[in-house]
């Protein structure tokens, strides 16, 4: 019996969110009484990072695959029949989201989406938690079926270091058929931290009237190497593009700092923010929400405020 957490890497290097699934997966093991062993699709250059989680085990599957996640899902459910995993974990990302039905369906197995707590043993009962109404309440879940298989919401805890073993690379006895459906092209952002990754994040809403203004914004990023985010309805209004909402129905955030300006703070807004490690609200309006949840409020014009920051961060990181 082991846990299988399925490793997600861009460009052949781990992506973040797979440190996050390689700690869940070998902390859940030591609660099941079960080894963890990751599973990578092609090749990888640093797989051997994430012995810094606990992994010491990863079955690799050669991908000469099209891309089609149909397939892939299949090639990953023969390796948890081989390694006889009794929980499979994905990350709650695109990908993750893909693959996990169909993996599920495969084993039948009982799956819940968006977990963010270790399993607990309850009257020899499996559980995990989520959060549910935009995060005010906590969900728990039991999964009663042999094989189990979860996505977990990134973010949700940060792995702690620990001694680094030795990585076993083994490569699977399987392989990925040819898919109905091929990717031909992908397009990405270069140069800026994706927002599920990033670190540090620079935001702003409605409130600074219209995209004409986001330079300041943009410059703050910029000097504090920001990644930049928004509101909903500044994307939905077009003053910025989409995959920069964060929120309830945008990407769910968990950086160690978040800026937010001219933001009021709406419970949908702080879905998706109200796990990063500092927040700090630049709001001209003394009753926005967003004070509540920040750790520093700054009640003054953002206009004023923002171009101010930046220069005294300019001239910190000068001396
Ligand atoms: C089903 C559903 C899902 C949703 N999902 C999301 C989501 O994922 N993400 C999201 O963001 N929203 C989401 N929303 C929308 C959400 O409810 C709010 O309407 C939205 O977050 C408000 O955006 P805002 O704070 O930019 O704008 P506003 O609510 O208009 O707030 C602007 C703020 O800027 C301040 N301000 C104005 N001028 C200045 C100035 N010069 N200096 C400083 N402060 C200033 C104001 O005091 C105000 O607090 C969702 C709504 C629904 C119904």
């Amino acid at each position: 019996m082991s846990v299988l957490v399925y490793i997600e890497t861009s460009n052949s290097k781990i992506r973040k969110v797979s440190y996050e699934l390689a700690y869940y997966g070998v902390q859940a093991g030591k609660t099941l009484d079960m080894g963890c062993v990751g599973i990578v699709v092609g090749d990888c250059e640093d797989l051997d990072k994430l012995t810094s989680c606990g992994l010491s085990k990863v079955v690799k599957i050669a991908s000469n695959s099209n891309g089609d996640n149909g397939t892939i899902a299949d090639a990953i459910a023969e390796v948890a029949k081989n390694h006889s995993a009794s929980l499979l974990v994905f990350g709650h990302s695109s990908i993750g989201k893909s693959l996990m039905p169909r993996v599920a369906f495969q084993l039948n197995a009982g799956s819940v989406t968006g977990i963010n707590s270790l399993p607990s043993i309850d009257s020899g009962q499996f559980q995990v938690s989520k959060g549910v109404f935009s995060g005010k309440a906590i969900a728990t879940y039991e999964i009663s079926t042999p094989i189990k298989v979860v996505t977990l919401m990134g973010n949700s805890l940060k792995p702690s270091l620990v001694d680094e073993s030795e990585l076993v690379i083994e490569e699977a006895a399987v392989s990925i058929a040819d898919g109905s459906v091929t990717i031909k092209e992908t397009k990405k952002e270069e140069g800026t931290v994706p927002l599920p990754e990033a670190e540090l994040v620079v935001s702003a809403g409605r409130g600074m009237k219209g995209p004409e203004n986001w330079g300041i914004i943009e410059e703050l990023a910029t000097v504090l190497g920001a990644t930049t985010a928004c509101s909903r309805p500044v994307a939905d209004i077009g003053w910025r593009p989409h995959h920069e909402h964060v929120g309830q129905t945008g990407v769910a955030i968990r950086p160690n700092l978040y800026i937010a300006a001219g933001i009021s703070g709406a419970i949908q807004h702080l879905a998706g923010v109200n796990n990063s490690k500092t927040i700090v609200v630049i709001n001209k309006d003394p009753e926005a929400p967003f004070f509540k949840a920040a750790d520093y409020g700054i009640c003054a014009d953002l206009f004023d405020v923002v171009p101010r920051l930046t220069e005294s961060l300019k001239k910190f990181k000068a001396s």
